[in-house]
């Protein structure tokens, strides 16, 4: 094994994540460096480039905050930022920090392994050296693996097959061509309305009807955008304070849904229709805590489809019957709207699933297809999936996978008993994919970066979560999990879209909670860690 350098930081992935890891580790005087398996920096919004791909998270809010002159200069266009946008402010930010000199692109990590002797991770990529490294960081993202169903006889289709998260980069033609789209999970439903408006005709296969709402997306008024960063600090801070740090100014209501009379559940829920977003659901305070008060409102969204859709028949197919949030609520343009179209067509294959691929299309429901090119919006392994295609091992040689077979187990979602200076932003068992995940990511490099700086002060050699303290973590997981509606559907959060996948719920939600606790711990001198001199 070749290892040709040393840094104090090895760092996965040049996501957001991985890039304000390396901006922090710089400023904090570390050595650092990055590998990319992508060719340049952005991460999702680097390889997720299908039409329609935006953010569902507002973009004064889809940021980062650690430099307020980077939020001041920043100019977003729209309400809802579209990919190449996000991608161009990742790029931005790489060129205003300077940050692609530390970072080895079109590089795979292929594995990481713990040396005793040494201290240290013995990084190891796809080409060029070997480094060690003190510490790592894993930034490799939690929607970053994609998931690739295999249908009988794939192999067989002669025309083009893409998937959302690996699109190329030279854009697909959809004109006059026939189409399929598998998946109606958010990708799958921000590329339909997109892929109906060029495509000669458009077949939608459903396995599960998704919740969606509006977007409502629009340009920002540059009224708005002046009011927001007059105070860009308070409007970040009020954010940060609720479940989800998303939409300080619009605060959860006080009032559970089944508390209220038809004539103002209506009101409610019409109102936030209106406002369109992920807020939809904080209309009222226990929509994800109670299964009553949640299905009055799936019920309502039921109606309002059935208003959206022309066709009765198609609409009642359009329904989802599961618990409202329990997957990802959708963030949609039009989507309802698209199946009015003449070229448009839905096809269910939740009790049937896709019999066979041929070489002209596909078999559904005993019926053949024919396309020219089918679009994958299959979805991700998600939170786990990266991590564990990497073969890290920790003490001893014990492999992530191995410790990580019944689902995953960690530390604030940080760090891994058995994994030392081993550090996961927005790992399982973190708020995460819950929250607007830049906050969670800055809040995760900040602490990283304090847990750090206190290892150096202390002239300790590493730091690693206890067996008891990861224990407690994940009960107190599985219990806040355990309190809310989440476990109630087949979910990604879940890990059911995975075949063979341990079904363990991955994120912890409650965002203002979570930031308490990690600085609980933190201060009172790392509660749960142990330090080796
Ligand atoms: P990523 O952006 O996924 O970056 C991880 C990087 O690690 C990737 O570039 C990958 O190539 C690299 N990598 C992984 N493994 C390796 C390896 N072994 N070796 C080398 N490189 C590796 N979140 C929101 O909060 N709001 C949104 O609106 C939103 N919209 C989304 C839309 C889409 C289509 C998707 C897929 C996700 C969305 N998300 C959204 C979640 C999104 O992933 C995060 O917001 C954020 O971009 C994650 O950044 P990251 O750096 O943690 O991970
Ligand atoms: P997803 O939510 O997991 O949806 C995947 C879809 O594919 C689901 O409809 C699923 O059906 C279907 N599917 C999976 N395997 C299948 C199979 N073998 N046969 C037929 N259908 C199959 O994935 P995603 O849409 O890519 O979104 C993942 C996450 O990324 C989102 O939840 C969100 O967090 C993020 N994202 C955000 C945005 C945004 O709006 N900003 C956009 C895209 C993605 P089932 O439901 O039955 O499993």
């Amino acid at each position: 094994m070749r290892v040709t350098e040393y840094f104090d930081i090895a760092i996965v992935g040049a996501g957001f994540a991985g890039m304000d890891m390396l901006r922090k580790s710089r400023e904090m005087g570390l050595s650092a460096v990055v590998f990319e398996r992508g060719k340049d920096v952005g991460g999702t919004w680097y390889w997720n480039r299908y039409p329609g791909a935006r953010c569902d998270v507002p973009s004064m809010e889809y940021s980062f905050q650690f430099s307020d002159e980077l939020q001041q200069e920043w100019e977003w266009s729209e309400k809802y930022a579209t990919q190449p946008e996000i991608l161009q402010y990742a790029q931005y930010v790489a060129k205003r920090f300077d940050l692609k000199r530390d970072i080895r692109f079109d590089t795979i990590v292929l594995s990481m392994h713990y040396e005793e002797t040494e201290s240290a991770w013995l990084v190891t990529p796809s080409q060029g050296p070997a480094v060690r490294a003190r510490f790592v960081v894993t930034a490799m993202g939690c929607l970053s693996s994609t998931n690739r169903p295999r249908f009988t006889n794939d192999e067989l289709f002669r025309g083009e097959v893409y998937h959302t998260g690996e699109w190329p980069h030279s854009g697909v033609d959809f004109v006059g061509k026939r189409v399929a789209v598998i998946g109606t999970g958010s990708s799958g439903i921000q590329t339909i309305p997109m892929i109906a408006q060029e495509a000669k005709h458009l077949t939608v296969f459903q396995r599960t009807p998704a919740y969606t709402v509006p977007a409502h997306n629009g340009p920002l008024s540059p009224q708005y955008v002046q009011s927001v960063k007059a105070n860009y600090a308070d409007f970040r801070a009020k954010n940060m304070k609720t479940r989800a740090a998303i939409g300080g100014d619009t605060p959860t209501g006080t009032r559970g849904a089944t508390e209220v009379s038809n004539t103002e559940l209506n009101e409610i829920l019409e109102a936030r229709w209106a406002k369109g977003g992920l807020l939809f659901l904080g209309g009222f305070n226990d929509a994800m805590i109670n299964g009553a008060s949640n299905e009055r409102i799936a019920q309502w969204v039921r109606n309002k489809i059935g208003s959206i859709v022309t066709d009765k028949k198609i609409a009642v197919r359009l329904q989802p019957h599961t618990v409202i949030g329990c997957k990802r609520l959708v963030v949609d343009s039009g989507y309802y709207e698209t199946f009015n179209r003449d070229n448009v067509e839905l096809v269910d294959i939740g009790l049937t699933k896709i019999d066979r691929f041929t070489k002209n299309g596909l078999v559904a429901n005993t019926k053949e297809f024919e396309f020219d090119i089918i679009v994958l919006a299959t979805g991700f392994d998600a939170m786990t999936g990266s991590l564990l295609r990497t073969d890290i091992r920790g003490r001893g040689g014990q492999r992530l996978a191995d410790a990580w077979s019944a689902g995953p187990v960690n530390y604030l979602g940080l760090t891994v008993h058995g994994f030392p200076n081993l550090f996961t932003i927005t790992g399982p068992g973190s708020p995460s994919v819950l929250t607007n995940m830049i906050v969670s990511i800055e809040h995760h490099v900040e602490w990283i970066a304090r847990c750090i700086h206190y290892i150096r002060e202390r002239k300790a050699l590493s730091v690693e979560a206890t067996r008891e303290a990861q224990n407690q973590w994940v009960e107190h997981v599985n219990a806040i999990a355990g309190m809310t509606l989440f476990p109630n559907c087949n979910s990604w959060y879940l890990g059911d879209n995975v075949p063979g996948k341990p079904r363990v719920f991955m994120p912890l939600p409650g965002f203002p909670d979570y930031v308490q606790r990690c600085t609980a711990v933190e201060s009172e001198n790392y509660r749960g860690f142990a330090f080796s001199n």
